[in-house]
């Protein structure tokens, strides 16, 4: 090909499409593509969409309008992929040049050039090796959709049902980006806890932890997402026993009161995801925890938000992700009246932040005064130092200036200011 060929990717959504994106960028970079970081002067746009929110949806349409413009100027091509609800889908693949599962990236190159590539012969989407952005850190899938059908939730509907990955080629992955000198693994997938059970004779998802684990080297390992009523005492304890695995436990709640859990299809009771906290909490004391929880879901008494904010305060979470609950096509709550205000939903979600922000701060600050090994993921050039951030093994936000630019390497900094949303300090023997 002479010249290269130009690309820009507009990711949206979750981590597993970031994950999704590195895997398209290796599929393209092979076809002799280049990535580029902005959409001006671009051959080809790809989104990779979410359905989970109606806002990432808008802001398609939105970019649409504006790719459209420049296509009566000059040739562009647009494709779209991702998490789509089927209305959504419908509707994209009339207003893009083309549109694929992420499970047939594989075929892309079909696609896009009319003539065959060297890319044939590569049929399953787990294979295709991602270009990833970072030198350092790495999602790697183990799993992809959803048999769970929480009644608010697109994922199920936009990734299918739960396919998972064999930990053979999981294994050959992970092992690569530790060669390759890689500081932070993250597994990925909406269930992890189910890992495998879709497979013949495949590990359990703790048996795979136990085997990357044991891979050497100074690295860590890190997993999104447990389902509470899938968290077994034989994950925690792994939680607790292999050095690699970070002191970080994400574990959605989504509501704290046991009415709204069960409308929301969750299978768990507020009393058995409280008892799954103080399991963690006694063998792994110095955990952090962080959760994810939805406001406003149709029927949420004023009475079922009490129980939320009660259980935030005795269950006292150092991070999470609230949402104000949107209406997603398809799913069961869609047909629910969707009757919490858009106001009343901003003023819970306030409430609830006000809570968070109360804990995570007195969390935080227990770390004043400690020395904590931090990955640097993010460092800035001022007039006569470096503005160094990453992320502790808790995951804790944390800067601090050096006269060297660390990033990505595990720095030891003394924390000095706590926050609610992050730590700061200074390098302590580097
Ligand atoms: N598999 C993960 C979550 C995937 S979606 C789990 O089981 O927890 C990521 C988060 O988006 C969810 O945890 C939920 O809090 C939020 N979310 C999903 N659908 C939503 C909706 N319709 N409205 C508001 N928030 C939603
Ligand atoms: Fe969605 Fe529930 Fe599956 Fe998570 S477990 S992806 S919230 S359906």
């Amino acid at each position: 090909m002479s010249g290269k060929l130009k690309y820009y990717q507009f990711v949206l959504g979750c981590q597993m499409n970031k994950s999704d994106s590195e895997r398209i960028a290796g599929v393209l970079n092979d076809l002799d593509y280049q990535q580029v970081d902005n959409e001006t002067d671009v051959d080809l746009i790809i989104v990779v969409a979410c359905s989970v929110r109606q806002s990432a949806i808008d802001r398609i349409y939105g970019k649409l309008r504006q790719w459209n413009k420049i296509k009566k100027q000059r040739p562009l091509v647009t494709a779209i992929t991702g998490c789509l609800l089927p209305g959504d889908k419908k509707k994209m693949k009339t207003l893009f040049d083309l549109s694929f599962d992420i499970t047939e990236l594989a075929e892309l190159p079909k696609l896009l050039q009319k003539k065959s590539s060297q890319l044939f012969d590569v049929k399953e989407y787990f294979d295709l090796h991602p270009t990833p952005e970072s030198a350092f850190q790495i999602y790697i899938p183990i799993m992809t959709g959803c048999n769970n059908f929480c009644t608010y939730c697109a994922v199920p509907y936009v990734r299918g049902r739960e396919k998972s990955r064999t930990s053979r080629s999981i294994i050959i992955e992970v092992k690569e980006y530790i060669d390759k000198g890689y500081k932070e693994i993250t597994l990925l997938g909406q269930n992890v806890n189910s890992y495998g059970l879709d497979l013949p004779n495949e590990l359990t998802f703790p048996e795979l932890l136990k085997e990357i684990n044991d891979l050497p080297g100074d690295w860590w390992l890190r997993f999104v997402t447990s389902h509470p009523k899938d968290m077994s005492d034989e994950l925690i304890d792994i939680l607790a026993t292999e050095k690699h695995l970070c002191e970080y436990v994400h574990l959605p709640i989504q509501a704290g009161d046991n009415e709204t859990l069960a409308s929301m299809n969750r299978k768990y009771t507020v009393e058995h995801y409280t008892s799954l906290v103080e399991k963690i909490r006694e063998k792994i004391p110095k955990t952090s925890l962080s959760t994810d929880i939805i406001v406003g879901f149709p029927g949420e008494t004023p009475k079922q938000f009490k129980n939320t904010v009660k259980v935030f305060k005795s269950l006292k979470f150092d991070m999470a992700y609230i949402s104000k609950f949107s209406p997603r096509a398809g799913t069961v709550a869609a047909n629910l009246a969707d009757n919490i205000s858009p106001h009343e939903k901003k003023k819970r979600e306030k409430k609830l932040t006000k809570v968070l922000d109360k804990y995570a701060v007195k969390f935080n600050k227990q770390y004043i005064g400690q020395t904590l090994t931090v990955l640097i993921e993010k460092s800035v050039k001022k007039d006569n130092h470096f503005e160094l951030s990453g992320k502790t093994r808790s995951f804790k936000t944390t800067r601090c200036n050096s006269q060297k630019d660390l990033k990505g390497q595990f720095v030891n900094i003394k924390i000095a200011k706590a926050t609610a949303y992050g730590l700061e300090g200074v390098i302590d023997g580097n």
